[in-house]
């Protein structure tokens, strides 16, 4: 059973975290004149977002093990100081007077690698396209304890509560999704602290269904969702989204189904892409499985080794949704 202390310190963790990357996304043009690098903002967020996560974990929790996506490495480089300097001030929004050394341990507090009973997974800005388009981007923190993932926290900085808004349009405040295992989901607003948390009460969609799947078709095949809508008779509106907010769309009954299907062999999903968000859409009373319709298993490391893609459906759909694969044979 997790306390609340340990969710109150994982929601002020994402929520902190949000208003670093809101501020580097603020700047955008500013630092990529002053690094001549189009990549560079969101180096910056991502860094400083996980320096913050673990900053704020270890302050309120004491010593954790974290298993985040990045590493200190590039920016302990002696070329990349100015780099280094501007991921200090984007933490420096939320950790008053932070110094490069303090934001470099706690990057590389994250770098545990998913070994052991009990752990923490963070993606510091999942969705990096979508940040630096302005569209869709998440924070996503869980808990992993022996396999299972019992605490999940999603920001989503740039989704809207307005469901006729486009996910291409960022939001002026943003949402956090967050779940403890057996407890349902629920949300925040991202940067009012004394917001109260609504559960999420998912009507059943009875019309055709309505997925989400990725933007980039290197991360998802779009045509085999173009097959499997079409094998299940038609679609409803469909929508591209970055990131993992589209376990949350689901989740809150904006789509009924988030498909992530294979695009190479060999590709392993990691487990801070996954965690956050498919707790989120699970304790909203979804079902997240892989393309073969076997539960997500997070106890092999930083890899999802046992498993091919992701299917996160409504109840009503998830069966079918497995059975057109199959019919299909898609991921084969
Ligand atoms: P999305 O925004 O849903 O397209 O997902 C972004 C995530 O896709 C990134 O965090 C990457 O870790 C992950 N990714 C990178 N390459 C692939 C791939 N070939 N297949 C699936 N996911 C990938
Ligand atoms: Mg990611």
């Amino acid at each position: 059973m997790i306390n609340n202390n340990v969710l109150d310190a994982a929601i002020d963790a994402v929520r902190k975290a949000c208003l670093v990357t809101r501020k580097v996304q603020a700047d955008l043009e500013q630092i990529q004149q002053l690094e001549k690098n189009d990549k560079s903002p969101v180096t910056v967020a991502d860094f400083a977002a996980q320096a913050v996560v673990s900053h704020v974990l270890k302050e309120r929790l004491g010593e954790h093990k974290l298993v985040g996506e990045e590493t200190s490495g590039e920016l302990r480089q002696a070329d990349q100081e100015r780099l280094a300097s501007s991921v200090v001030e984007a933490a420096q929004t939320v950790w008053k007077n932070a110094t490069l050394a303090q934001v470099l341990e706690a990057i590389d507090q994250g770098d545990h690698d998913g070994s052991g009973d009990s752990y923490w997974t963070l993606d510091p800005i999942d969705g990096t396209k979508g940040f630096l388009r302005g569209g869709q981007y998440a924070i996503s923190l869980a808990l992993i304890e022996n396999g299972v993932v019992t605490l999940g926290v999603l920001g989503c900085p740039n989704l809207s509560v307005d469901f006729d808004r486009s996910f291409n349009e960022a939001d002026t405040t943003g949402l956090i999704y967050f779940a403890k295992v057996g407890e349902g989901s629920w949300v925040i607003n991202a940067t009012d602290a004394v917001s109260k948390p609504l559960r999420l009460e998912v009507i059943q969609n009875e019309g055709l269904i309505r997925v989400c799947e990725s933007v980039e078709s290197g991360h998802s095949k779009h045509d085999d969702t173009a097959r499997i809508v079409e094998w299940l008779g038609g679609a409803g509106e469909s929508a591209r989204l970055d990131s993992q907010c589209k376990y949350a769309v689901v989740a809150r009954g904006q789509a009924d189904a988030y498909l992530r299907l294979p695009t190479r062999a060999d590709y392993v999903e990691k487990i801070w892409d996954h965690a956050g968000g498919m707790l989120v859409a699970q304790e909203a009373g979804m079902i997240v499985s892989d393309i073969h319709g076997k539960p997500l298993d997070f106890s092999k490391g930083a890899g999802l080794k046992n498993n091919r893609g992701v299917i996160c459906a409504s109840e009503k759909f998830h069966a079918s949704i497995i059975e057109a694969i199959k019919v299909l044979e898609i991921g084969d």
